[in-house]
């Protein structure tokens, strides 16, 4: 069975639309999102109408808890809680009990998701480095979890005897003895430095995991968030991918 694996498109449609046309070449079974849809962008409304018609299963982000009261703001920084209090008065009323229906972690097939961390996945903590990874690998069953939150695509791998390390290639067949959590990085707002959107697609018949890159028109995307009044650095990191 073929999954796209989805995250963080951050209330940015063009991104979004862009990554849902490449998906008819994929012809996946399902689609699976991270989280995050909401937050930085200027098209809440209209992503999350996308998502409530697209999606399979879903998980909550810290942007969703964010914008419906359930985080403490002050976790973020300013530019986001700027975005966070725009989106919390443009969301709909209907969309807002859609985020707050939404678990905070999942599980298909042979894979766990969750927006941050599968250990304590509501604490929204990142995946910086080996130590944290390995907490999380003995917090859940599956060989793999799929992860969102830092923005940045990667995979890492704990082998049989324990030991933690990144995998470079993002055209990846899984080992069967080892176990994984992979990010497949951000739809609406890139941070590899990378700005064309990203998402994965996994198969777990044959194991095989890649990472897609969609360009989109970050133009639009800039102005309508420099129009709504948000942040401006929000409109220009999407040019970088930072
Ligand atoms: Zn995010």
């Amino acid at each position: 069975m073929r999954w796209a694996i989805l995250s963080d498109i951050h209330a940015n449609l063009e991104a979004f639309e862009a990554v849902l046309e490449d998906l008819e070449k994929e012809e996946p079974i399902g689609k699976v999102f991270l989280g995050d849809i909401v937050g930085y962008g200027a098209n809440p409304n209209e992503c999350l109408d996308l998502l409530r018609n697209k999606a399979d299963l879903c998980v909550k982000g810290n942007h969703d808890a964010g914008a419906i009261g359930l985080t403490d703001l002050n976790d973020f920084n300013d530019d986001a809680k700027t975005a966070i209090s725009w989106t919390s008065k443009m969301v709909q009323k209907e969309h807002k009990a859609f985020l707050m229906s939404l678990p905070i972690i999942g599980r298909k097939e042979d894979f766990t998701f969750c927006h941050a961390t599968p250990h304590e996945p509501e604490m929204w903590y990142y995946i910086l480095n080996f130590r944290d990874a390995i907490k999380s690998f003995h917090s859940f069953k599956t060989p793999l979890c799929f992860v969102g939150h830092s923005h940045t695509p990667s995979i890492i791998e704990r082998n049989e005897t324990g030991e933690a390390t990144q995998i470079l290639s993002m055209d990846f067949t899984l080992n069967p003895s080892s176990q994984y959590i992979i990010n497949v990085g951000s739809i609406g707002q890139p941070r590899d430095r990378n700005p064309k959107a990203a998402y994965g697609i996994y198969d777990s018949e044959t194991k095989a995991f890649k990472l897609k890159r969609v360009p989109y028109l970050i133009d639009t995307a800039s102005d309508k968030i420099k129009s709504a009044g948000l942040p401006p650095s929000l409109a220009i990191r999407l040019y970088f991918g930072e």
